[in-house]
C-alpha cells in the first residue's frame, strides 16, 4: 500500500499516525507545503498573549520526530502540484530546490485545510497587515507586535476574539470590526450581546455592521477607513473575515465539490474518487442535525475524520463511517466563556426548520459553596419529536461541561425529556442536585407542556408586571413599571393583581417568575414569566 498524505497539520498528521497504527507494512509519505508538520495551531493566539510561553510547545511533533516515531517519510517544504487519477500520480514540488517528482499512490488523502479570507481591499498589502495560521505568521505578528501600541482585529469570529483577547493581554490597545451586527455569528444575539460586554469592558473598542473599506499608510501606523465613514489608527492589523478551502488540487482533478468549493465527501471520508480521501477544513461535511453538507473548520472534526480515512483505507467495511458534525465550540473572551453545540436560532430561522427554544439562568455549581457563577444556558428543539436541534450557553464557569453534556445529548439524538434525568456529576464545588442541564431539561418540558408560559422581553407598558423579587433588590434595581409583589407574599395579595390582563411576573434569573406565574395562572390569571428575568432583560 502506498499512500500519500498532502497536508501534515490536523487531518493528515491523524491520518498519517492511524494508518500506521494499523499497517506497519504500508508505505505513508505526508507531503506538507510548511517547514512544520503537526503543530497546535489552536495555540497560536495563546503565544502571541503570552499565555504559552515556550515557542515548542506548539510543535507537537518535528519532521524528523514525527517520521521515526510511525515511520514515515515526511516531506516538509514540499508542494503538491496536481493530481493525475488515471495513472494514480501526484506532482510534487520541492519548495526550496524547486525539484519536481511523480509520486504513484493506491490511496491519495487530502488534507489541505484552509486558508485565511484576504479580501481585495486597497491597503491590505501594508508590511503590518497580518493573518494567523502558521507557526511563521505567528512569529512575525509576535516580533511585529514589540513596537505596537494599538491593534485592529478585521473578524470578531473565534479566531478574532482569541487574538483580541490575547492583544489586550500583551498591553496593546485593540479595536474589532465586525461585518455582522453581532460578533461570533454561530451564536445568536442574545449570548453575543454578552461576549460584546465583556469586550466593552476590557475597553476593546468594538464597531459591529461595520466593514473595512480601506487602510492607509499614517507614518509608521496605519488608518483603517470603515464603511460608516470612521477611521480607526492601528499599528497592526489582524485579518481573520473566515477561511477558504484549499480544494484547487481537487478541483484540478475534477474531484466533486460543493456549492462553496469544499471537497465532497461520503461517510468514509472518499471523494468522488474512491481511491482519494479528504479530511479537515477542506471537505464539506454532513450536518448530522439539519442534514445537507456543511463546511465546520474545526479541529476536533478535522482530526477525526483522518481517522476515519485510515481507518477505511485499511479496515474496508469494519471501518466506523464518520456521522457528520453537529458544530461544538468554545471560545473564552476574558473571563466570559460561550460556547454552542448543534443548530442556533438564526440558522433555525433562515433554514425554516420549526423549533422551539427556553433560556435557563442557573449556578454552575451549588449557590452556598464558594465561587458559583451564573450559567445562561439555552436549548433549542424540535416541537414535532422533542428531539434536541442545539443549545448554547455563556458565563464564568462550568460552560464547557454543559455543552459538551449536550453535545453528547445531541450525538445521541436525545430529546429535553432525556435531559431531565441524566445522571451528571454532583458535590457542592462541582455541579447542583439538579444540573443546570436537568433545570434547562425541566424548562423546555415545562413550556412544551404548557406550564411554562415564557415572555423573551419585559414588555412595554402599560402592561401588568410583576417582580416578585424580595423588596430590597426591587429598590435596587427597579423594572421599570413593575409592580413588586415578593413571592411568599403573592397568594394572599392575589386581589391587588387585575385579573382581566395579562400579568408578566419577573425575578432576577427567571426562576422565581416561573413559581409565581404557576401561582397565578392556577388562581385564574392569564400570567405569563419573563425568561432570563432582570439579568437578561436589564
Ligand atoms: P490544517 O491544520 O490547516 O493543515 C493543512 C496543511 O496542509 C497546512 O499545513 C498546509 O500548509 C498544507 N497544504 C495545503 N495545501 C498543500 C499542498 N498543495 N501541498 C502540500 N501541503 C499543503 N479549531 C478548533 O476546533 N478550536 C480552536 O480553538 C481553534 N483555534 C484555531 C486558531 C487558529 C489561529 C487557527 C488558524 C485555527 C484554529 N482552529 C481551531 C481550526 C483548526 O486549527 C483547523 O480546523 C484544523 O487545523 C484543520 O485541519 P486540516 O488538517 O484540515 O488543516
Amino acid at each position: 500500500m502506498r499512500l500519500l498524505i498532502v497536508g501534515g497539520v490536523a487531518g493528515g498528521a491523524s491520518a498519517a499516525a492511524r494508518a500506521r497504527r494499523l499497517s506497519e507494512s504500508a508505505q505513508i509519505t505526508v507531503i506538507e507545503r510548511g517547514p512544520d508538520v503537526s503543530f497546535a495551531n489552536c495555540g497560536l493566539p495563546y503565544f502571541i498573549g503570552g499565555d504559552i510561553t515556550e515557542r515548542a510547545d506548539l510543535a507537537l511533533q518535528t519532521p524528523s520526530s514525527l517520521s521515526k516515531l510511525l515511520n514515515l517519510e515526511v516531506l516538509t517544504n514540499t508542494e503538491a502540484i496536481s493530481i493525475n487519477r488515471s495513472d494514480k500520480t501526484l506532482l510534487t514540488k520541492n519548495l526550496i530546490s524547486g525539484e519536481t517528482t511523480t509520486r504513484a499512490y493506491d490511496k491519495l488523502v487530502l488534507a489541505p485545510g484552509a486558508s485565511p479570507m484576504q479580501p481585495n481591499l486597497p491597503g491590505l498589502d501594508l508590511p503590518l497587515v497580518h493573518t494567523l495560521r502558521t507557526l511563521q505568521d505567528m512569529d512575525r505578528i509576535d516580533q511585529d507586535l514589540d513596537n505596537c501600541q494599538s491593534a485592529l482585529v478585521v473578524g470578531g469570529g473565534f479566531i478574532g476574539l482569541e487574538m483580541a483577547e490575547q492583544l489586550h493581554h500583551r498591553g496593546i490597545k485593540v479595536s474589532l470590526v465586525e461585518f455582522f451586527p453581532q460578533v461570533l455569528p454561530p451564536l445568536d444575539a442574545e449570548f453575543a450581546k454578552d461576549l460584546a460586554t465583556a469586550l466593552r469592558e476590557k475597553d476593546i473598542d468594538l464597531h459591529l455592521g461595520e466593514s473595512l473599506v480601506s487602510l492607509e499608510a499614517d507614518g509608521p501606523s496605519m488608518k483603517a477607513h470603515l464603511k460608516s465613514g470612521t477611521q480607526l489608527d492601528a499599528d497592526l492589523v489582524i485579518l481573520s473575515v473566515g477561511v477558504r478551502p484549499e480544494s484547487k488540487l481537487a478541483r484540478d482533478a475534477e474531484l466533486q465539490l460543493g456549492e462553496r468549493g469544499h471537497i465532497h465527501v461520503n461517510e468514509f471520508q472518499q471523494t468522488s474518487d474512491p481511491d482519494i480521501y479528504a479530511a479537515g477544513d477542506a471537505v464539506e461535511t454532513l450536518d448530522s442535525i439539519l442534514g445537507g453538507h456543511r463546511p465546520l473548520p474545526l479541529g476536533g472534526p478535522a482530526n477525526r475524520q483522518g481517522r476515519t480515512v485510515a481507518d477505511h483505507i485499511f479496515r474496508g467495511d469494519k471501518a466506523l463511517p464518520y456521522p457528520g458534525s453537529i458544530g461544538t465550540a468554545i471560545v473564552r473572551v476574558f473571563d466570559q466563556v460561550a460556547a454552542v453545540t448543534g443548530a442556533g436560532e438564526a440558522e433555525l430561522k433562515r433554514r425554516g426548520v420549526a423549533y422551539q427554544a427556553v433560556t435557563i439562568n442557573a449556578s454552575s455549581h451549588a449557590d452556598y459553596y464558594p465561587g458559583s457563577e451564573t450559567i445562561k444556558l439555552k436549548l433549542l428543539w424540535s416541537p414535532e419529536d422533542s428531539r434536541l436541534l442545539g443549545a448554547q450557553a455563556i458565563g464564568r464557569d462550568g460552560v464547557d461541561k454543559r455543552i459538551d453534556v449536550l453535545a453528547t445529548a445531541l450525538r445521541g439524538r436525545m430529546t429535553i425529556d432525556d435531559l431531565c434525568h441524566l445522571e451528571l456529576c454532583y458535590a457542592p464545588p462541582f455541579g447542583g442536585a439538579k444540573d443546570p442541564v436537568n433545570l434547562a431539561g425541566f424548562a423546555a418540558c415545562n413550556l412544551r407542556d404548557g406550564f411554562l408560559r415564557p415572555s423573551y422581553a419585559i414588555p412595554e407598558s402599560p402592561a401588568q408586571i410583576i417582580d416578585v423579587r424580595p423588596t430590597a433588590k426591587f429598590q435596587s434595581q427597579p423594572v421599570p413599571g413593575a409592580k413588586n409583589i415578593p413571592l411568599p407574599e403573592l397568594r394572599s395579595r392575589l386581589n391587588e393583581i387585575d385579573q382581566d390582563q395579562p400579568v408578566f411576573t419577573i425575578c432576577q434569573m427567571g426562576k422565581t417568575s416561573y413559581f409565581a406565574a404557576r401561582i397565578l395562572q392556577q388562581n385564574g390569571f392569564d400570567a405569563h414569566s419573563i425568561i432570563g428575568g432582570v439579568n437578561v432583560n436589564l
